[in-house]
């Protein structure tokens, strides 16, 4: 008998699988929504269609599958063989007839949820490694997987947007988004301030005397520091002209 159910028992891994399920079932929703004609049409990624879009996010599954058979056997299986084989892989794959291109993400998203599935507890902290060169725990594909879901679900361009995506999430984004921009030292001159929340949050420079302050809601900060778009934000300082300035580059 095939068990159906997690062999994970860490409740705090069943709440983030809980996540990453949800944000497949959007990201299917509204790849379904789209006719096989509309996939021809443009992302909100430069340069992609909604094809390449579908494409990198099934093969974005294979990938991290690959790390869950790591952390399962200890064979080293990376995430793509080089970075040219990934981008050579997307440009294939957004070739693919209509069909193929929907059982790709079907099918890779089931097998990915088989993989995560079968993980016992133990190996969820087993390390691997990401495409970037990161070595984390297993448990850590868990978020790289939902923050490509929900991303790339607005990617496509046909109605959801950064409120659809669960607060919590937009939370930790903005915390990886501006842990990267610390890291690289690229905040230097702004500061970020996020309105309606119980807790106040700020983040970028936030010792600057002159620094150009981009404020809105947390749907709207974290849309503008994706790259996705400043419609949402108000700026004031130096580096603000009509318009927010492009938030630094995170990946
Ligand atoms: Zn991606």
């Amino acid at each position: 008998m095939v068990d159906r159910h997690d062999q994970a028992t860490d409740p705090r891994l069943q709440e983030q699988l809980l996540q990453a399920r949800r944000g497949t079932a959007f990201f299917a929703r509204k790849l379904n929504e789209l006719s096989d004609a509309e996939l021809d049409g443009g992302s909100l990624l430069p340069g992609w269609t909604r094809r390449h879009v579908v494409a990198h996010v099934g093969y974005n599954a294979r990938a991290i599958a690959r790390l869950i058979e790591w952390a399962a056997t200890g064979i080293e299986t990376p995430m793509y063989s080089s970075p040219e084989a990934r981008n050579h892989e997307i440009e294939f794959g957004a070739t693919l007839s209509p069909i193929a291109l929907r059982h790709l993400f079907d099918h890779s998203a089931v097998h990915l949820n088989v993989e995560w599935r079968d993980l016992p507890d133990p190996a969820w902290q087993h390390e691997v490694r990401t495409a970037q060169g990161r070595i984390v725990p297993a448990e850590e594909t868990i978020w790289m997987r939902t923050r490509e879901v929900w991303l790339h679900a607005v990617d496509l361009n046909n109605g959801a947007s950064f409120n659809d995506i669960p607060a919590t999430i937009l939370e930790r984004l903005l915390q990886d988004i501006t842990g990267a921009w610390k890291t690289r030292g690229t905040d230097t001159g702004i500061f970020v301030e996020v309105s309606g929340q119980s807790q106040a949050m700020a983040f970028g420079d936030v010792g600057a005397v002159d620094a150009t302050v981009i404020a809105g809601t947390l749907p709207a900060i974290v849309e503008w520091a994706t790259g996705r778009g400043a419609g949402g934000v108000a700026a004031e300082g130096p580096a603000a002209d009509d318009a927010a300035p492009a938030a630094p580059k995170w990946i």
